[in-house]
């Protein structure tokens, strides 16, 4: 069966245009024009993924996200308004895990759709995780590049792996820094672009023009295992 897409959008335009969207793109479809709504369908039908507009009347879309999340494990994109900024870090803080910025084309979204359906099939099966010529080996706690042992620094394994296990999510500054540096830890948000330099420096090709650990502008990070 096909995957089923759960839109949460209040303005219908919008949401009839993006159901048009998905169903031409082979998705199947449930829309709600509120948060209360599309809670209610999420437990009726259970969705594959949700596309989750943050500006909702009644409950709004961080209340929704924080909902679903206390069951659902699904992939959450976010959509959010230019203006939307610091809405977009908190809807990712409480869990979403990609967003797209209005206006945007269809083809975008349904790409970050693929995307995260993608993700969220690959479940991290056994201990060993390639890309590019780095080879991470999990169990054995060790990082090999051309063959090479690759030699990181406990808090730089660490980032890794947190990049690793959360494949093709948007991970914020603050997220990074409650999971490698702990949440009692008064690490600095720059700690995160200190080390996740090193990481480049170490395991991609060209530091410069990453392949692998890449910027998500304003907001923090975001990890490719496939080129
Ligand atoms: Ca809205």
């Amino acid at each position: 069966m096909n995957p089923l897409i759960l839109i949460i959008e209040d303005e219908a335009p919008i949401r009839k245009y993006l159901s048009a969207s998905f169903v031409d793109a082979g998705y199947r479809v449930n829309e709600a024009a509120s948060g209360e709504e599309g809670l209610r369908l999420a437990v009726d039908y259970p969705p594959d993924l949700v596309v989750l507009d943050l500006g909702l009347p009644g409950i709004d879309g961080q209340e929704v996200i924080q909902q679903l999340r206390q069951w659902l494990r699904v992939p959450i994109i976010v959509l959010s308004a230019r203006d939307q900024e610091a809405q977009k870090i908190l809807a990712l803080d409480h869990g979403a895990d990609d967003y797209v910025t209005k206006p945007f084309g269809t083809g975008e979204l349904l790409a970050r759709i693929r995307a995260a359906l993608r993700h969220a099939a690959s479940s991290p099966t056994g201990n060993v995780v390639t890309f590019g010529t780095v080879r991470v080996d999990l169990a054995a706690r060790t990082v090999h590049r051309n063959h090479e042992i690759v030699h990181l620094t406990p808090l730089e394994y660490k980032l890794l792996v947190t990049m690793i296990r959360h494949t093709g999510k948007v991970l914020t500054h603050r997220f990074l820094l409650r999971e490698v540096w702990g949440p009692n830890d008064v690490a600095e948000p720059h700690y995160v672009r200190v080390f996740m330099a090193n990481l480049r420096r170490k395991l991609e090709e060209d530091s410069a023009r990453p392949q692998f650990f890449l910027t998500e502008p304003g907001v923090g990070y975001r990890f490719h295992s496939a080129v």
